[in-house]
């Protein structure tokens, strides 16, 4: 099951991506604030976060290099902001994608999925690898 991690203080938005996620299969966790987020990466694992860059309780930009660096999980941004420098931003401390406010609902799914089977893929060929090694012997 492949479970993913909102991390977004506005209540209407991180329940509109919820519901669009689970509708997708998905099992979603909400945090809406800094210390939440990390309170839930430190208690489960999850395929992907989905942070939104504007939380109260941290600026958005550190706290991305400080999760990605941590827990090492894909991070897809999902930010008001839409200048491009914004987006460069996030991509250069760790971002793996950027979606801008309001988002297309299918976008975000075809974002999630992406990520998620792409680290799957990823998973199965370092799984695979060892076998493979021993063949050649
Ligand atoms: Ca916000």
């Amino acid at each position: 099951m492949n479970k993913i991690l909102i991390v977004e203080d506005e209540f209407s938005i991180s329940n509109f991506m919820k519901t669009v996620l689970e509708g997708d299969g998905y099992t979603v966790e909400v945090a809406t604030c800094a210390a939440q987020a990390r309170a839930a990466l430190e208690k489960m694992e999850f395929s992907a976060m989905l942070l939104d860059l504007g939380l109260p309780d941290a600026d958005g930009l550190e706290l991305l290099r400080e999760l990605r660096q941590r827990y090492g999980l894909p991070v897809i941004v999902v930010s008001a902001r839409t200048e491009e420098s914004e987006k460069v931003a996030a991509l250069d401390s760790g971002a793996d994608d950027y979606i801008t406010k309001p988002f297309n609902t299918n976008l975000l799914i075809s974002r999630c999925n992406n990520l998620v089977n792409s680290r799957i893929l990823l998973q199965e060929k370092f799984s695979k690898q060892p076998q493979a090694f021993v063949q050649m012997l």
